[in-house]
C-alpha cells in the first residue's frame, strides 16, 4: 500500500520531533526511503544533508541499541554483584585488621579477678570488652604469671553484642596456688583452704602419673 506524499508531510514535523509512535515512524522512514520529494522536504526540516534512510540500516541501528541495552543491563547485574562483594570484603578485612591490632590490658589491682565458680578458676575482666591473656608457670606451675592484652575487635565490636563482663574459663580447682601479673604484681594467692585443697590435686595427679 503506497502512503500519499500529504499524509507523509503531515506526519513529518511529528517525526523530527521523535513524537510519533513506532507504527508511524516506520511508515515514514519507508516512504522516505522511497519517495525523493518526501526525502527533501524531511532533509530540510531537519537541516540534515544526508540521513540513513535505508530501512536495513534503520533495522540494524535499532539491533545495536537492543545490544548495547542488554549489555547495559547484564554489566547493571554484575555492579550490584561487585558491589556487594566489594562491601562484605571491606566488611571481613576490617575485622580481620581489628583481630590484628592489640593492645596490653595492664593490671590496675582491679580490673582483672580470678573467681572460683564450680570446679574450677575462671579470669573475670571488669573493665570494657574482651581480653586475651598468655600465662607463664613456676613451681612446677602452681604459681602462674599473666598478661593481658587486647585487640581492637574485643575493645569496639564485642562490646556491641555482649552487655556482662569477659568471663574465661581458667583452670581447675586446686591445680594453681598464685597468680601474678608479669611484674610481679599478686592478683591472687591460695588462702589455707585452698593450699589443701592444692595438696589433693597434686596427690590425685601424682597416683596418675
Ligand atoms: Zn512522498
Amino acid at each position: 500500500m503506497k502512503i500519499k506524499c500529504e499524509v507523509i508531510n503531515d506526519l513529518l514535523p511529528l517525526y523530527v520531533d521523535d513524537v510519533l509512535s513506532k507504527e508511524s515512524r516506520e511508515l515514514v522512514e519507508e516512504h522516505i526511503g522511497e519517495c525523493e520529494s518526501c526525502k527533501k522536504t524531511f532533509e530540510n526540516m531537519s537541516g540534515k544533508v544526508s540521513i540513513p534512510v535505508s530501512p536495513e540500516l534503520r533495522m540494524d541501528d535499532t539491533k545495536h541499541l537492543k545490544g548495547l541495552k542488554k549489555i547495559i543491563t547484564r554489566y547493571k547485574g554484575l555492579a550490584i554483584l561487585f558491589g556487594v562483594i566489594a562491601v562484605i570484603g571491606i566488611m571481613v578485612s576490617t575485622v580481620l585488621i581489628m583481630c590484628q591490632i592489640e593492645y596490653d590490658i595492664p593490671y590496675d589491682g582491679s580490673n582483672v579477678t580470678l573467681e572460683r565458680r564450680e570446679a574450677g578458676y575462671y579470669i573475670v575482666y571488669h573493665g570494657k570488652g574482651a581480653i586475651l591473656y598468655t600465662a607463664s608457670g613456676d613451681v612446677e606451675g602452681s604459681e602462674l604469671y599473666i598478661s593481658f592484652r587486647q585487640t581492637a575487635f574485643d575493645r569496639i565490636i564485642w562490646p556491641l553484642y555482649h552487655n556482662n563482663e569477659d568471663t574465661m574459663w581458667f583452670c581447675e580447682a586446686g591445680k594453681i596456688t598464685k597468680l601474678s601479673t608479669n611484674d610481679g604484681k599478686i592478683i591472687w594467692e591460695a588462702n589455707a583452704e585452698e593450699m589443701k585443697e592444692h595438696e589433693q590435686w597434686l596427690l590425685a595427679h601424682q597416683n596418675k602419673g
